[in-house]
C-alpha cells in the first residue's frame, strides 16, 4: 500500500529529543524552541517568529493580537482549512469568503475589494499547496483600505513569493508543523510576527497573558499578569524534534520537489488530451512541493479515480469540502458574489501520495496506475 502520507522522519530527531530531556527542561520556551524561532527569522527575514502549539493556535493568537471582536469581518478563501476560520470565528467575526483562482485554487484577489465594507478587519491569503496568493495585489488593498493581513501559511515553509518568504509578507503570518506538512513537530506551528512593535504583546498572549518572556530576558523584576492570553507554547521535546527536520530543510524540500517535478512531466500527456489538469505555479512563485494534485473533468471521474486507485494499493485524497457549504460555514459567514470556481475546482480535486522519502518505483506505480485508468 502506498500511503497518502508518510510523516518527516530523519533518525537525528532522537538526539535532540535526548538532549532536551538532559537539558531537564522540556517545558516551553528552552534551547530547541529558540533555536527554531531564530532559524525562522533568519530564513524568512520576519522581525519576530515565535513557535505554536499548532498553525490554529498561531491564527488564534493572530485575531488575538489583530483585537477581532463581535461583528468584526474577515475574507479568506472558502477553499481551506475549517483553521483558517475558525480561528476567527472564536472571537465573534463573521467570515467573508471570496471565490478562487481555478489556477493555483488560492484567493481570487480581483474579487476581494467587492467583499469589503465598514466592517471588514482583515484578509486571510491561504497559500495553498505552499503556491503563493497575489501578494502584492492583496498587500495593496489592505493599504488602501486600511485592513491588516494574517497568511494561512501552514503549507508554505520554505516557499517565496517574489524571493520574500511566504508568511513574512503580512502583518502575520501562520506555519504548520503538523506531521501531515513539510517539517513536523507533531504537532506545532509558528507565528510570525512583521514588525516588531507587535512582538511584546505576541509573547505576552502566548504566556498565559503574562510578561513572562521579558522576566526570563532580566528586562524586569517581576512577572505578572497583563493581558488576555493564553497557553500556545509546545513543549522543547517537541521543538527538538522539528530542529532537527529544520536543519535539514534543503535536503528534505528538494527530496519533495523531484517527486513533485516527476509527477508533473509524467501528466503532461494526460493533460494535453483534456483528461487531467496540472497545477500551476506562477513565475513569481517558488513552491516547496507540499502536496501534488490532478484534477479530474468533474467530481464522478474523480471518484472512480480514488476508487481505481485504492483497488491497486494506492492512497490518494480529495478535499476541502468548501466552508461556505458546511453547517458552521452557514452559520458564521456568507459567501460574497458568485461561486464561480469554489465548488466546481474543489469537486475536480484529486492529492496523490507526496511525502519526503518518496520512493521512484513508487512514483512510477502511481504514474502508471493513473495512466492505466483513463486507457480504460
Ligand atoms: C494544516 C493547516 C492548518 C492547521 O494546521 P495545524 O497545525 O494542524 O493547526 C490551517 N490551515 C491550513 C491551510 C492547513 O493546511
Amino acid at each position: 500500500m502506498i500511503p497518502f502520507n508518510r510523516p518527516p522522519f530523519l533518525g537525528t530527531e532522537f538526539n535532540y529529543i535526548k538532549e532536551a530531556v538532559n537539558n531537564q527542561k522540556i517545558c516551553g520556551d528552552g534551547e530547541f524552541t529558540k533555536k527554531c524561532n531564530a532559524w525562522i527569522e533568519e530564513k524568512t527575514g520576519t522581525a519576530k517568529a515565535l513557535l505554536t502549539t499548532s498553525c490554529t493556535h498561531s491564527l488564534e493568537m493572530a485575531a488575538l493580537l489583530l483585537d477581532i471582536k463581535p461583528g468584526d469581518e474577515v475574507i479568506m478563501p472558502s477553499f481551506t482549512f475549517v483553521s483558517t476560520a475558525d480561528a476567527f470565528v472564536l472571537r465573534g467575526a463573521k467570515i467573508k469568503f471570496v471565490d478562487i483562482r481555478p489556477d493555483t485554487m488560492n484567493i481570487d484577489e480581483k474579487l476581494i475589494e467587492q467583499a469589503i465594507t465598514d466592517k471588514t478587519k482583515a484578509i486571510v491569503p491561504v497559500h495553498y499547496a505552499g503556491v503563493g496568493c497575489e501578494m502584492d495585489t492583496i498587500m495593496d488593498i489592505a493599504k488602501r483600505h486600511n485592513l491588516k493581513v494574517c497568511e494561512d501559511a501552514a503549507q508554505g515553509v520554505m516557499s517565496e513569493y517574489k524571493g520574500k518568504a511566504l508568511g513574512a509578507i503580512g502583518d502575520y503570518g501562520c506555519y504548520s508543523f503538523h506531521e501531515t506538512k513539510n517539517y513536523s513537530m507533531g504537532e506545532g506551528g509558528a507565528l510570525l510576527i512583521k514588525d516588531e512593535e507587535n512582538a511584546e504583546l505576541a509573547e505576552i498572549i502566548r504566556e498565559k497573558g503574562t510578561n513572562r518572556s521579558r522576566f526570563l530576558r532580566g528586562q524586569i523584576d517581576k512577572y505578572t499578569w497583563v493581558e488576555a492570553g493564553s497557553s500556545y507554547l509546545p513543549s522543547d521535546m517537541n521543538a527538538a524534534y522539528l530542529w532537527a527536520q529544520l536543519q535539514e530543510a534543503d535536503m528534505i524540500n528538494n527530496n519533495r520537489l523531484a517527486s513533485w517535478d516527476k509527477y508533473y512531466k509524467a501528466f503532461e500527456q494526460l493533460e494535453q488530451k483534456g483528461y487531467v489538469t496540472r497545477p500551476v505555479i506562477p513565475a513569481e512563485c517558488k513552491h516547496n512541493a507540499h502536496m501534488f494534485y490532478l484534477k479530474a473533468e468533474n467530481i464522478d471521474v474523480r471518484t472512480k479515480l480514488i476508487s481505481y486507485l485504492k483497488e491497486n494499493d494506492i492512497l490518494a485524497v480529495f478535499h476541502y469540502v468548501p466552508l461556505h457549504s458546511a453547517p458552521a460555514g452557514q452559520k458564521f459567514g456568507e459567501f460574497v458574489g458568485e461561486d464561480k470556481y469554489t465548488t466546481k475546482e474543489s469537486d475536480r480535486l484529486l492529492r496523490l501520495p507526496m511525502y519526503y522519502g518518496l520512493k521512484d518505483d513508487e512514483i512510477e506505480r502511481v504514474i502508471d496506475a493513473v495512466n492505466k485508468f483513463y486507457k480504460g
